[in-house]
């Protein structure tokens, strides 16, 4: 017996094809050697060996499986014991099935086909918001994250089959998943393809259920995971957490999760990546004097020499006191921009300094009370109304 070629080697394409090639290299090399058209010796086992390359080549699963175990995987009776195998109705070795010619016409006639329902799926990815105080924001934590979510069935593992039984390929559908049903149309009959109403498309039949998930396979169960928040994340930051989420379907991979991270305001900073903004009220006195005054920061409180004739909106910056970067290393800075707050309510003594320091200036100034306000807009109005 003729030991058995590499199918990506039969097929002229590599390990990494997609199915596209794989369709369009098997679609060619079956028009050359199919045996209606090529007389030569030897083009019907090629067109053969095309068409086993192809069979397995082109079903995901088979193509995982003899990526993995190489021919072992072609075997009718591989994965019989294990239960992770893909599903029979598979072609005999050797032999070559009858489904191959219904494959050629799909193929010649364009007729996709359709996903093996008996493909490993990945399951669906979940997102899980994690709300955090500024401060834990700027300097990551470790915390956990509980939700519900669909996991392997451990009685059955996934199967959904009473634990000592298996399924079994389904008997109406031959484990395709899919049924060809003829309908009467005003155009005449028509062909098409339904879901198996058996196995609801799984290829599968499962004659004793698994008393725990009622054969899903699936559970849905509270799942705990540790997230490691790190420093420097910000609002609406996300951090994929792999094989958090839902189970897959048919032995394929869980999901993920998505943390999604909600930084709550701060009620003195602002921020804007590594750069925090700080807003110091000082009065006229610090202003025109100078002075030396303790900060605020996420750090801890800092020294501030503020210089003498200090104006309104005179920004600082502090080194290395914002928030460290998310990307790169380093810290960022904590701008301090400041304010100056005119003092209300003067007492006798204070109006009659200020006074004095007018006269000291060399001011004339036009006191006005406190009400001054309601006055500039009585006198708007009067204005508006003139107009
Ligand atoms: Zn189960
Ligand atoms: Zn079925």
């Amino acid at each position: 017996m003729m030991a058995k070629r590499d199918l990506y080697e039969v097929l002229g394409v590599s390990k990494g094809a997609s199915d596209e090639e794989i369709k369009r290299a098997y679609r060619k090399l079956s028009k050359k050697f199919h045996p209606d058209i090529n007389k030569e010796a030897g083009s019907e086992d090629k067109f053969k060996e095309v068409a086993e390359a192809y069979e397995v080549l082109s079903n995901a699963d088979k193509r995982a499986a003899y990526d993995q175990y190489g021919h072992a995987s072609t075997d009718p009776n591989f994965g019989a014991g294990g239960g992770g195998g893909y599903g029979g109705g598979g072609f005999g070795g050797g032999g070559f099935g009858g489904g191959g010619f219904e494959d050629i016409f799909e193929s010649f006639f364009g007729g996709g086909r359709s996903q093996n329902p008996n493909a490993p799926r990945q399951g669906e990815d979940l997102q899980y918001s994690v709300n955090l105080e500024f401060e834990e924001a700027i300097f990551g934590k470790e915390t956990t994250v509980s939700y519900n979510r669909e996991e392997e069935c451990k009685t059955c593992h996934g199967d959904g089959a009473k634990p000592g039984t298996s399924p079994v390929t389904c008997s109406r559908c031959h484990g395709t998943g899919s049924l060809n049903v003829e309908r009467n149309t005003p155009l005449g009959r028509v062909m098409t393809r339904q879901t198996c109403d058996v196995c609801h498309g799984t290829g599968k039949e499962i004659k004793e259920h698994c008393p725990t998930c009622h054969g899903s396979g699936h559970t849905k169960d509270k799942h705990t995971v540790k997230v490691t928040v790190p420093a420097g994340v910000e609002d609406g930051n996300q951090m994929r957490l792999n094989g958090q989420g839902e189970a897959g379907k048919n032995g394929g991979p869980y999901g993920d999760l998505y943390v999604v991270f909600r930084v709550k305001a701060s009620n003195q900073f602002e921020r804007n990546g590594s750069e925090i903004y700080y807003e110091l009220p000082i009065n006229f006195v610090q202003a025109s004097l100078g002075d030396e005054v303790e900060v605020p920061t996420v750090h801890g409180k800092v020294k501030l020499k503020i210089p003498a004739g200090t104006q309104t909106g005179t920004n600082f910056r502090l080194r290395g006191k914002g928030a460290p970067k998310l990307r790169g290393s380093g810290t960022g800075d904590q701008h301090i921009k400041i304010k100056l707050v005119t003092p209300k309510n003067l007492s006798k003594e204070q109006t009659d300094l200020l006074r004095q320091f007018a006269k000291a200036s060399g001011m004339e100034v036009e006191e006005q009370d406190g009400s001054i306000f309601d006055k500039v807009k009585d006198a708007f109005k009067a204005d508006k109304k003139r107009k």
